[in-house]
């Protein structure tokens, strides 16, 4: 028997996770069940990361984790439970499958079987955020090649498991040159290893709206963090509902499991929540665990009980369904069926799923590093004309020379459009001259001079080449 954390969260949480383990009880699955409590009332009781410290070690303990959906306090500086979670145990790899069930749940895409591999770990999630002037916020998007690799390895081998045919890549490297360009260069490096798996990458905006179009022409979707979890829940709702996708959050040694969805307080404690999300994240669960057997056995039984149309409100339609269930009374009608096949949904069978090993990450990620100047970043109420002439004297005595100031990434000076709407935050560039090597004491002296001559400096960025190439973006208009 393994033990296996459980927590069954707020809102329909405790519902829905009663359910799930019914059905795992009954189904003969060999888990012992450790619940932690994490969640609202953790939150509420003063604890603003919404989880105790005990917690942590009876997850890191167990490794396999089974979760219900957590509310996140609004305002009061709580965090995001889910996103702490995710990062702290290095649960890099969100594997969101959203699958329709024509002719037993309405959908618009019949024949929709779909996978999305969301970065979990990067991106705008890393939550660096700062004020920077009485006008300006920014977020830090942070994309690196380990994790870039990581994650697309992880999806080739997922689709290679699972005898699924194609993988597609979202990215916007169009805008997004050095972070999404990174990505979308890492697919087609890896895409090679992978000759029998058809590859395609689609510009995020219109591969999004291909996904919502015609969903059925995808098979395995890799993207970022943040269009991976736009994208999912738009997937799992056109589905059918949000209320029927699982999802795992696979890393090296723990792995979390748990439903779409949120805690949907707007029905909690009613017994008509559909726990389908649950359970099905509770069946990648069981495979994960080894126990695909039994996986097997309870998602016949679900099919079937779909089939039927013994269906829970959320997917109840008076010409699909034959009977309106409860969530306690739609685990029971599925703990009826174990045993049982569907006749029309694709009955799952044994040879196809195996296992994943979690991909070793094998690219080098630099190189030869070297400075070429920096970019000061400025608050000032000004021209850009007025600020280029200022900077230019202060920097008089520095080897470095102004190249352009930007607003908001467009390029102001020199010569720049008297239309382009300027805020108090400026992006100064300096390099040298002929675009030679400079060392960190150059831009130190160089922010030297311009701090005496009371230029409000408040931030400053590198311009680095790797390897000979230039690895910073232009100005727009450069
Ligand atoms: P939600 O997913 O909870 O609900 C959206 C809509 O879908 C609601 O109308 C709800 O009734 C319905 N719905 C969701 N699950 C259903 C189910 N199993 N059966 C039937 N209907 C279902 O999204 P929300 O309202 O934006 O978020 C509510 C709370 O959940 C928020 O506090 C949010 O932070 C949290 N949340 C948690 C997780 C998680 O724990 N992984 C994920 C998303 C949101």
């Amino acid at each position: 028997m393994k033990t296996i954390t459980i927590a069954k969260g707020d809102g329909i949480g405790p519902e829905i996770m009663d359910a799930t383990i019914a059905v795992l009880k009954a189904a003969g699955a060999k888990l012992n069940f450790e619940e932690i409590q994490v969640g609202e009332k953790v939150y509420l009781s003063g604890n603003t990361s919404g989880i105790p410290a005990e917690a942590w070690d009876t997850i890191k303990k167990n490794k396999i984790f089974l979760k219900a959906p957590i509310t996140t306090p609004q305002g009061g500086g709580y965090k995001s439970l889910n996103v702490t979670m995710r990062k702290s145990l290095g649960l890099f790899a969100n594997v969101r499958p959203c699958v329709s069930y024509h002719p037993f749940v309405n959908t618009k895409h019949p024949t929709m079987d779909l996978v999305i591999v969301r970065e979990n770990e990067e991106d705008l999630y890393a939550g660096i955020e700062h004020q920077q002037t009485e006008d300006v916020v920014q977020c830090l998007k942070l994309i690196s090649v380990s994790g870039s690799e990581r994650i697309i390895r992880y999806a080739f081998e997922y689709a290679k498991s699972n005898n699924r045919k194609k993988v597609t890549c979202f990215s916007k490297d169009n805008i997004m040159k050095q972070t999404d360009g990174l990505f979308h260069r890492t697919f087609d490096t890896i895409a090679k290893e992978y000759p029998e798996i058809e590859t395609e990458h689609w510009i995020v905006d219109i591969g999004a709206a291909k996904v919502a179009n015609r969903p059925e022409n995808f098979d395995v979707i890799v993207m970022q963090n943040l269009y991976g979890d736009i994208i999912s829940d738009i997937s799992a709702e056109i589905s059918g509902s949000v209320g029927l996708g699982g999802s795992s959050n696979i890393g090296e040694s723990v792995a979390m499991f748990e439903a779409i969805h949120g805690s949907a307080p707007d029905i909690a404690g009613q017994n008509i929540a559909n726990p389908s999300g649950l359970l099905n994240g509770a069946l990648l669960m069981l495979h994960h665990v080894g126990e695909s057997e039994t996986a097997i056995k309870i998602q016949n039984a679900w099919l079937k009980t779909l089939e039927e149309g013994k269906h829970t409100a959320d997917i109840f339609s008076p010409n699909l369904s034959s009977e309106l269930l409860g969530t306690k009374e739609f685990a029971e009608a599925i703990i009826t069926n174990l045993g049982k096949k569907p006749n029309t949904l694709k009955a799952i069978s044994a040879d196809n799923v195996k296992p994943i090993e979690v991909p070793i990450v094998r690219f080098k990620a630099s190189k030869k590093k070297e400075l070429l100047g920096v970019d000061i970043f400025v608050d000032a109420e000004i021209s850009p004309d007025d600020l280029g002439e200022k900077l230019k004297q202060a920097s008089n005595d520095s080897s470095l020379d102004l190249l352009m100031i930007t607003n908001r990434g467009v390029k102001v000076w020199p010569n720049g459009f008297e239309e382009t709407f300027c805020t108090n935050h400026w992006r100064c560039r300096f390099l040298m001259p002929d675009e030679s090597v400079i060392s960190n004491q150059d831009v130190l002296n160089l922010m030297n001079q311009l701090n005496k001559e009371g230029v409000d400096i408040i931030k400053t960025e590198n311009l680095y080449q790797f390897d000979g190439v230039k690895s910073f973006s232009l100005g727009q208009g450069q």
